[in-house]
């Protein structure tokens, strides 16, 4: 069964214990700081992945911005997994990049498609497991990760020292 903090869910942890809890603030920290550092580039690449999710209080928002009635939205454009989640159907490319490589709902666009890449699930589990096993090494961690991609090199370029900085700090709350 997943393990979710917040919204996101927490890859490779089987539970959640009082004290991972410092240590996963210190990582969401670090993931929503490259987030707000690095802005996306709009480059449409990750508008041609698979798996995109509307949240349930974003399907009206994402169909009249779309312009599509809502009941045409839930039987066309999306399914419902057996777990509950709202998957886009139409996607690689999806169905609102335009051809400039643009999303036509920028504005309105899922949350997943802002928290992507640094505030994501996959990242996220990633970074947490990093910062409190000294020999992990992130790089091998998120080598997953399409380096052609704006975001995804910015990652790259600083994450194993961001790592080490928040390890520093971790290891000054525990002494
Ligand atoms: S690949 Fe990265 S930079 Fe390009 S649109 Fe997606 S999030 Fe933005
Ligand atoms: S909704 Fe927009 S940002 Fe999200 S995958 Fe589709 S085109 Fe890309």
């Amino acid at each position: 069964m997943a393990v979710y903090r917040e919204r996101y869910i927490l890859q490779g942890l089987g539970e959640i214990s009082p004290e991972m809890e410092k240590d996963l603030d210190l990582a969401y920290d670090l993931c929503e700081a490259l987030n707000e550092e690095f802005p996306c580039e709009e480059c449409g690449k990750c508008c041609h992945q698979e798996l995109i999710t509307v949240l349930p209080e974003e399907v009206d928002r994402v169909s009249s911005a779309a312009n599509i009635p809502l009941g045409e939205f839930m039987s066309s454009y999306v399914a419902v997994t057996g777990d509950g989640r709202i998957m886009l159907l139409k996607t690689n490319p999806c169905a609102f990049l335009n051809k400039d490589h643009r999303c036509s709902i920028w504005k309105s666009r899922p949350q997943i498609c802002k928290d992507f890449p640094y505030m994501v699930s996959t990242f996220m589990s990633r970074v947490y497991l990093a910062i409190v096993n000294k020999d992990a090494d992130i790089l091998e961690m998120i080598d997953y990760m399409d380096e052609s991609w704006p975001c995804t090199m910015k990652i790259k370029g600083c994450i194993s020292e961001r790592v080490d900085e928040a390890r520093k700090i971790r290891e000054s709350q525990i002494r």
